[in-house]
């Protein structure tokens, strides 16, 4: 049986934790591998190597960066089918979603090639009579990076991409349920020219976590994951001195007003609710319907959704695999019962199938219509392929009921009113908005984050906030004398420039 590695001080070792989690092939339903919970000593010495890595990598030139950078790219570009299959194995999304997984990770990698540029500071020159002003950005140390299981590839390199290009070093903490890409993707790394210690990993659950934000030698957390321990990583991470990002989980609703383009609206719902099996903390899982948009939508929804192709995910050619676990699948499912007991009711059950009867972990999409916000199905992440509809009146109630979620993460509109599209996007309460686009997830050029539960932090991911978040402004105030006689060398008593 597979057991996933550590990388410590440039070098893969195997936990000596006797802890472990199973890790399974969710379309067979087979165990297939088990993540060891490394010992305290092991986190320790991966923080200890990467403090000690970050006396070079810290001062290294950028050009040198730039170089290591650019082979990562072409290494992963070369690597990309090995690691799909092993994302596709252990998560179960289809191996043409992991591929896509890998072409977004590599944005960030491609952005993060301009670093020479990124990290220019600002200058202004005499700002007094002799004094000029420039502004430097400084790595701020080692930074662990910790990651969840539905893009073990993606999320990783969103935050090494910028952490490293900044001269940082870092451990990375890779979800236990989807560990091998992520150790597959950092031997790349270290393929590719990054130095040893500059990135270390070690597997484990909470026991690593704990460590890693109470070490005194971590200066920054960069954090995925569901709400609850997004906001207690923030919290511990925060009031041990730490700086904190910690992305959490999502409620997304895509708002269909009479006027849109309902074949346009009804393929976006099926591809963003069902696509991953609803495992995208940016995967639509309210479609809220507009005045009469529900009786022509809901039933071209139902239709594209009983269509879908569902399988084992590694054979090509399907819409959708299995979910992560067992458990997960059947918490998912849970959903169905308590909706109808709530007064939903069910368009598509996707229980009434074979392949939910195992030994794989699938469930077809399904669809709930008449679900109000009170109930379960509507205030909790059901992270599957689940779909919830919820009728309203008008413009305003839909956007009432974006903002009155405790999620804020991403949020759509359809619609042919550029008027309407304006109003949705100013007043809607969500970090990533879609006008007539399935999954506003950000190109890599911009940076990724949401509001209110769904972000703890105040920094978003990737792009140039990734810059901002990995690195320690410090401004230089400067004066050179000329050494001609009678130039003035006194300084003056009170605060302020003086001309
Ligand atoms: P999770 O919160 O269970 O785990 C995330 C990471 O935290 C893993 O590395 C895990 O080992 C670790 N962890 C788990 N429990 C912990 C605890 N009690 N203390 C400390 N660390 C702990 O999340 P998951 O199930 O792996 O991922 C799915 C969740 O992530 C969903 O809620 C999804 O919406 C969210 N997500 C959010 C984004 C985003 O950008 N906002 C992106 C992807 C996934």
């Amino acid at each position: 049986m597979n057991v996933a590695d550590n990388f410590i001080a440039g070098k893969r070792v195997q936990s000596k934790s006797n802890d472990g989690h199973s890790v399974w092939n969710p379309a067979t339903g087979e165990e297939i591998g088990r993540t060891p919970f490394s010992t305290a000593t092991e986190v320790e010495s991966a923080i200890a190597a990467a403090v000690k890595a970050g006396e070079d990598w810290g001062t290294s030139s950028l050009a040198t960066r730039q170089q290591i950078l650019f082979s990562i790219r072409q290494k992963l570009v070369d690597h990309t089918e090995e690691l799909a299959q092993l994302i596709t194995m252990e998560n179960g999304k289809t191996i043409e979603d992991a591929r896509m997984e890998l072409r977004r990770g590599l944005e960030a990698i491609e952005f993060s090639c301009g670093i020479p540029h990124l990290l220019k500071g600002e200058h202004s020159s005499t700002v007094a009579t002799g004094i000029d002003v420039h502004s430097i950005l400084q790595p701020i140390g080692v930074v662990a990076c910790i990651t969840p299981f539905n893009f073990p590839v993606m999320v990783p390199l969103w935050m090494l991409a910028n952490a490293i290009a900044c001269g940082n070093t870092a451990v990375l903490k890779p979800s236990d349920k989807t560990p091998s890409s992520s150790v597959r993707m950092v031997e790349l790394l270290f393929e590719a020219g990054l130095p040893a210690g500059v990135l270390n990993l070690v597997q484990g659950d909470k026991s690593a976590v704990d460590i890693l934000l109470s070490h005194p030698d971590i200066a920054a957390v960069s954090f995925i994951g569901s709400t609850p321990v997004a906001k207690s990583v923030y919290e511990t991470a925060a009031k041990n001195g730490k700086r904190v990002q910690a992305l959490g989980g999502a409620k997304n609703h895509l708002v269909v007003l009479p006027d849109a383009d309902m074949d346009a609206a009804a393929s976006a719902a099926v591809a963003s609710s069902f696509g991953a099996a609803g495992e995208r903390c940016m995967a639509v899982s309210v479609l809220v319907a507009v005045g009469d948009a529900a009786d022509k939508l809901i039933p071209k929804v139902a239709e594209l959704a009983k269509g879908l192709n569902v399988g084992d995910g590694a054979t090509g050619g399907r819409d959708l695999g299995p979910l992560v676990t067992g458990d997960h699948r059947d918490r998912v499912a849970s959903y169905l019962d308590s909706g109808v007991e709530e007064g939903a009711t069910i368009v598509l059950d996707g229980r009434e199938d074979d392949l939910y009867r195992g030994p794989g972990f699938f469930l077809r999409p399904s669809i709930m219509d008449n679900v109000k916000p009170g109930m379960k199905a509507y205030k909790d992440e059901i992270f599957g392929p689940v779909l919830s509809v919820i009728r309203v009146e008008n413009l305003g109630d839909a956007l009432e009921m974006v903002n009155e979620n405790p999620y804020g993460n991403g949020a759509v509109v359809f619609t042919e009113s550029g008027a309407n599209a304006r109003e949705f996007q100013l007043k809607c309460n969500a970090g990533m908005v879609g006008v007539n686009v399935p999954i506003p997830t950000p190109v890599g050029w911009f940076s990724f984050g949401g509001w209110k539960s769904s972000l703890f932090g105040d920094l978003h991911m990737y792009g140039p906030d990734g810059v901002r978040f990995f690195t320690r402004q410090k401004v230089v105030t400067s004066r050179w004398f000329q050494k001609t006689e009678g130039t003035d060398k006194v300084f003056p008593f009170h605060m302020g420039v003086t001309a």
